[in-house]
């Protein structure tokens, strides 16, 4: 006799995480090139010598570090391991059996499994030329709809919706209707036309705005993210589907450090960085043939498609960069996404992308 499990995990795909090889540059996972400030690093020791102790389930330093920075208050705020996590949890606060999680696709990859798990319905609505097509997505809302993913920057894609775009949409979702602004990739936007889910807050009651300090903070492996709430009880819902003590206070500590004026200050420097990087990556394809989206955010995406179009064969490409030592994260069939690493990891990727460009 074999243990049951509930049907449903058999047919899951898989999380596909961005794989790590010794000796090989990693571009893989949308992670920051570099390790915490020292000035975080110590913070994290402090906090590690209470390892014996549970952390404040709560994270309420952290949660009044974060109402000061937006100028919202703590009810409307929650923190998650990961916001990953936060993600699941609002799943699993609005939508069961029968009921419908809209989503563009292709986008995170996570959105699929945790539908499947909370036992919804996932609709996917593809995206228009790699963009998140918003009115689709409108009209694709039923009366079994109970929540709506909107990822912004979109991963893996790294295309933004505009304010403009937004607007229209959030105006079409009927009140009772959650929509999650994911903005994992918020730090990395420079285009003003893209709007800041916060500003939207006092508007619409029916949203929330996922932010984590997975990427332009740096601290993925410690998992720490957070939302703001529009309204209270949506607030009061993730609290309440969370793993006791899930956040840990390893992380509560260093994300607080991480909000400190002068850390703030350095991790911007590092996303302006970041983001040079992403326009001389982005121009230097673009002038070895192939054809990409403009990215706000931290990686760059080259589309499945004839080399003739500046289109890659995605698994061709990603086992190609492997053989130059670039790991590169390759959805086959679709396309490959590429992390913006430090200059010299960059290089790495571009001299291989220009090489495999040459071979065909
Ligand atoms: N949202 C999006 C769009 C992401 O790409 C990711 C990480 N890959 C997450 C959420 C989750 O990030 P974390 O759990 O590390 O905060």
């Amino acid at each position: 006799m074999t243990v049951r499990m509930r049907p449903v995990l058999s047919a899951l795909p898989a999380y596909v995480p961005g794989r790590s090889v010794p000796g090989s540059i990693k571009l893989a996972s949308n992670e920051i090139a570099y390790g915490p400030l020292p000035h975080v690093l110590d913070r994290i020791t402090e906090a590690a010598a209470a390892a014996n102790r549970y952390p404040d389930t709560n994270s309420s330093e952290l949660l009044l570090a974060l109402s000061e920075k937006f100028g919202v208050g703590v009810e409307h705020l929650v923190v998650g391991c990961g916001s990953v996590s936060l993600c699941q949890q609002l799943v699993q606060a609005s939508a069961g059996h029968g009921d419908e999680v809209i989503f563009g696709w292709r986008s995170f990859e996570a959105y699929p499994i945790i539908t499947a798990i909370g036992g919804a319905q996932a609709v996917q609505v593809p995206l228009r030329e790699q963009v998140y097509d918003l009115p689709a997505m409108a009209d694709a809302v039923t009366d079994r709809t109970r929540l709506i993913f909107v990822c912004n920057p979109n991963n893996p894609t790294g295309t933004a919706v505009s304010g403009v775009e937004l607007i229209d949409f959030l105006d079409r979702v009927p009140s009772e209707v959650l929509v999650v602004l994911d903005e994992a990739y918020r730090e990395f936007v420079t285009d003003e036309k893209v709007q800041d889910g916060t500003g939207l807050l006092e508007r619409y009651p029916n949203i929330i705005v996922l932010r984590t300090f997975s990427k332009a903070y740096g601290l993925a492996g410690l998992r720490i993210g957070y939302g703001l709430a529009a309204d209270p009880a949506v607030a009061t819902a993730v609290r309440q589907t969370q793993v006791p003590f899930a956040v840990t206070h390893v992380a509560q500590a260093a994300a607080l450090a991480s909000l400190e004026p002068e850390a703030e200050r350095q991790l911007s420097s590092r996303v302006d960085e970041v983001v040079a990087e992403r326009a001389r990556v982005t121009g230097a394809l673009r002038a070895a043939g192939y054809h990409l989206p403009d990215s706000e955010a931290n990686f760059v995406w080259l589309d499945e498609g004839p080399p003739a179009q500046g289109g890659v064969d995605a698994a061709a490409f990603g086992a190609g960069c492997e053989a130059r030592g670039v790991i590169v994260r390759a959805f086959p069939g679709s396309g490959v996404r590429i992390t913006i690493g430090a200059t010299a990891e960059n290089d790495a990727f571009l001299a291989a992308a220009a090489d495999l460009r040459e071979q065909l």
